[in-house]
């Protein structure tokens, strides 16, 4: 690598050793396991396969149909679905397949607005969703931060959407699948659920599995799940048509086949024991957090935690009334060691550029190695770099022991 492209190799290497001496608390991602690595720099990226398994418009496709399918049928069995397209190239192109599979342009998609902590295909302006359909968005309420499943229904009654996505990239809390079931039932409209972010708590059992009350669920792979970098889709048998043909050739050429054998890979670990055990630890770090963050010494200086805790693998830092806004906060740790992003926080009167916000995650500390004790140090050193003038060169030395510690890759060739 180093002969072909020494700056390249250089990137290789610097982001490895950043990996290595940081703590990632970005709640969208993990650390893949060195097989998923293996399959992802595999010959498998040679392959052009486009089709599906068994009815390809390509020759040689005798062994990648063979990763297809385990892909397949592991997602299935790991979620209890009755169909799955492993196809999407990421978690956007999923949700873009599913709304052309599910819905006509015009038509009205209501989601949880962006501001509140949807993700932006969930009908942001600028993004395909919002330029494509009629958006209604939903919010949380300006009490409580959590979705009111009241204002859900009176919403979804006055503007009668063809489809409604519960899910969400910054919200703290399960969302109630039976609530939004039996308001899509009400309104005569299907019901999308996009679990990117919870896909992992509920391969694990800790989380309520939407499966059962969707009509569809989108994924991404790569944050609690711990897969390569890309999407999924499940469904209801009677979608499986209009969804394969919304995927391919709806939308996507070749699927990248040295993704999918990833995702098979991704599917088997998430079903043992170890990857559950992970995933406890993943949930019970961010509810220390939660509770550190919430002590009286941090919250007298005006931090706070949306809806005061988790239950999931994420915390929402409320900064609207401390001194740091979220890109001053985000710095700080980052000098610190620390990688989270800010991120703006519902009714938030600071741009988006700026926010008053931080979005901290657990998965990748979690994948690391990391339990109580040391989720309880790492709470520790955010809580003290939050409150004012903090000693960096001290925290950053907590930090450094902590990643020490807790070795990422070893011995990986580093380029
Ligand atoms: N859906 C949700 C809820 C997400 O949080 C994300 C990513 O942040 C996506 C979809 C999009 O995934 P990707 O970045 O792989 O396109």
């Amino acid at each position: 690598m180093s002969a072909v492209d020494p700056e390249i190799a250089e990137v290789l290497g610097l982001e490895l050793g950043r990996q290595r001496d940081t703590l990632e608390m970005i709640a969208s991602e993990n650390f893949v396991p060195r097989a998923i690595l293996q399959t992802q720099g595999s010959v498998l990226t040679n392959k052009y396969a486009e089709g599906y398994p068994g009815r390809r418009y390509y020759g040689g496709c005798e062994h990648v149909d063979v990763a297809e399918d385990l892909a397949i049928e592991r997602a299935k069995s790991l979620f209890g679905a009755e169909h799955a397209n492993v196809q999407p190239h990421a978690g956007a192109q999923a949700n873009v397949a599913l709304m052309t599979a599910l819905m006509q342009p015009g038509e009205t998609l209501m989601g949880l607005s962006l501001a509140h902590g949807g993700h932006l295909t969930h009908g942001m302006k600028l993004n395909f969703s919002g330029k494509t359909y009629n958006i209604a968005a939903y919010e949380v309420d300006p009490d409580t931060y959590r979705i009111d499943m009241d204002k859900v229904r009176e919403k979804a009654l006055a503007e009668k959407p063809a489809v409604i996505v519960a899910g969400w990239s910054a919200y703290p809390r399960q969302l109630d699948f039976e609530a939004f079931r039996s308001i899509a039932d009400e309104v005569g409209a299907k019901l999308w659920v996009d679990m990117a972010h919870f896909a992992g708590l509920v391969a694990a059992g800790l989380h309520p599995n939407p499966v059962p009350h969707s009509d569809v669920v989108t994924s991404t792979a790569h944050k609690t799940l711990a897969g390569p970098r890309s999407g999924f889709i499940l469904s209801k048998e009677e979608y499986r048509k209009k969804i394969d043909s919304a995927v391919f050739p709806g939308q996507q050429g070749g699927p990248l086949m040295h993704a999918i054998a990833g995702k098979a890979v991704a599917f088997k670990i998430a079903a043992s024991q170890e990857f559950a055990a992970r995933q406890r630890r993943t949930i019970e770090g961010a509810q220390i957090l939660a509770e550190r963050l919430t002590s009286a010494d941090v919250t007298e200086h005006g931090v706070s935690v949306l809806t005061g805790g988790t239950d999931v693998h994420l915390i929402l830092v409320d900064l609207r009334h401390a001194e740091l806004d979220g890109r001053q906060a985000e710095d700080l740790l980052h000098e610190v060691g620390i990688t989270v992003n800010r991120n703006s926080v519902p009714f938030d009167p600071r741009p988006p550029m700026t926010t008053s916000g931080l979005r901290i995650g657990t998965p990748a500390l979690a994948t690391r190695g990391f339990g109580a004790e040391e989720f309880a140090e790492v709470a520790e050193v955010i809580a003290q770099t939050l409150k004012p003038s903090p000693d960096v060169e001290a925290l950053k030395a907590r930090v450094d022991r902590l990643a020490a510690d807790f070795p990422l890759y070893d011995g990986l060739e580093t380029w």
